[in-house]
């Protein structure tokens, strides 16, 4: 029997499930979307059929429909030897991957104040695959671990200090387990080890941040208390002045339109007035939408002043990394990000740049480049699929 590391990521209205096998291959990958809704849908990678849910399915009774479609394709034969999941916030209780147990559930429930949109959700998952499979170890993996090594100049917001002690008001930073990836990956570009690289890595999906890592450890990151600081993302501003809640509530909008619009309604969306979706911003900037150009140049522009930004925590530089699906695949917001910092003495190979996209990697600067730049596909799963895998099975 075929033993299998089962990989789960739960959003507000999604779940995406990725099969390994216990060698971390992959073998299979699902994603159920609109879930609690009329539309609620789900389907298999790679496989046209869509899988049959009950009407407004939860996240319990997609899990199990999509594990059964799974099974019925023979992917899957009974539990898995593991299960791990993408918890979004740890906090300060967690600076690394832990087997979930009551104590465990319990911590991530303490977290949800800090992520009220994620956490819960992330806990829905884990009680549903514990009911599942009751007999299988379930590891947590947390988006912000791998920042918890960030000095405290760092995490600390220049705020009353009674805030961070009584409140853990602080910078936490996210997509932690992408940002590790990256730093193992660039080490095997570069010949060198993981504990010997440092590297500015940016992810760029929907969500978009930038972090520094000297000899493999987080220094310090761009997003912060929540994942809406730092970089200008799909829906998401990034950073603003705080001074503009005070006059928008003078303008009738109170906190939470304000807290909506900033996370849900700004970003690429808000100055496009168009898509939060940069394939289709960039199609509409070559059809000379200008309002589509001057958002894909408020985000270069922001990313580039973050990767200045992110070298006065870093004693030396391997290489700048560019992931996620912006990241990975868009040549003209690496360009357009790059020509910004030529003080930086980087300059790119126009052919390599061009050629990179999702099924490949690799260096897009050239040799008279003062650093490195490469581009590396995230896969997230992978990472979680390895901490579960090693969690439950300790040499
Ligand atoms: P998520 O954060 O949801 O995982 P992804 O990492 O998949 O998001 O990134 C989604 C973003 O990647 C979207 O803005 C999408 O338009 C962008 N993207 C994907 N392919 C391309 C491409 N060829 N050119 C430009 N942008 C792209």
């Amino acid at each position: 029997m075929d033993e299998t590391i089962l990989v789960v990521n739960c959003g507000s209205s999604s779940i995406k499930l990725a099969l390994f096998d216990i060698h971390c291959e992959r073998k299979a990958s699902a994603l159920a979307e609109r879930l609690n809704s009329a539309d609620a849908s789900a389907r298999i990678s790679g496989d046209d059929n869509p899988i049959p849910l009950p009407a407004h399915a939860s996240h319990e009774q997609a899990l199990q429909a999509l594990v059964h479609a799974f099974e019925d394709r023979n992917l899957m034969n009974g539990k898995p030897v593991s299960i791990g999941h993408r918890v979004v916030h740890g906090g300060e209780s967690f600076r690394e991957a832990v087997l979930i147990d009551d104590i465990t559930v319990q911590a991530i429930h303490e977290c949800a104040a800090l992520a009220p949109l994620h956490n819960p959700v992330n806990l829905v998952g884990i009680r549903a695959t514990r009911n599942m499979f009751p007999e299988s170890p379930q590891v947590a993996v947390f988006d912000t671990a791998f920042h918890q090594t960030l000095p405290p100049r760092a995490y600390l917001y220049a705020l009353p200090e009674r805030y961070y002690r009584e409140w853990a008001v602080r910078r936490y930073g996210f997509h932690g387990t992408s940002h590790y990836f990256m730093v193992q990956e660039a080490a095997r570009h570069l010949n060198r080890t993981p504990a010997t690289t440092s590297i500015i890595s940016a992810h760029l999906g929907n969500g978009c941040s930038i972090t520094a890592i000297e000899d493999g450890i987080s220094k310090d990151t761009s997003m912060g208390l929540t994942p809406l600081e730092g970089l200008v993302m799909g829906t998401r501003s990034g950073d603003i002045d705080p001074g503009l809640f005070d006059y928008l509530a003078s303008r009738g909008v109170n906190a939470s339109d304000a807290h909506r619009v900033l996370n849900q309604e700004s970003g690429l969306l808000g100055l496009s007035g168009q898509t939060n979706d940069m394939r289709s911003l960039c199609e509409l900037a070559d059809h000379g939408h200008e309002p589509s150009s001057l958002a894909i140049d408020v985000f270069c522009y922001r990313l580039a002043k973050y990767f200045g930004a992110m070298m006065a925590s870093l004693k030396r530089l391997d290489a700048l990394v560019f992931t996620g699906g912006i990241g990975e695949n868009s040549a003209r917001v690496r360009a357009q990000t790059l020509q910004h910092l030529t003080l930086m003495g980087i300059t790119l190979d126009s052919d390599l740049n061009a050629h990179h996209g999702q099924f490949s990697e690799g260096y897009i600067s050239d040799a008279d480049s003062r650093f490195p730049v490469l581009v590396i596909p995230t896969n997230e799963e992978l990472v979680i699929a390895r901490e579960a895998g090693r969690l439950a099975n300790p040499q």
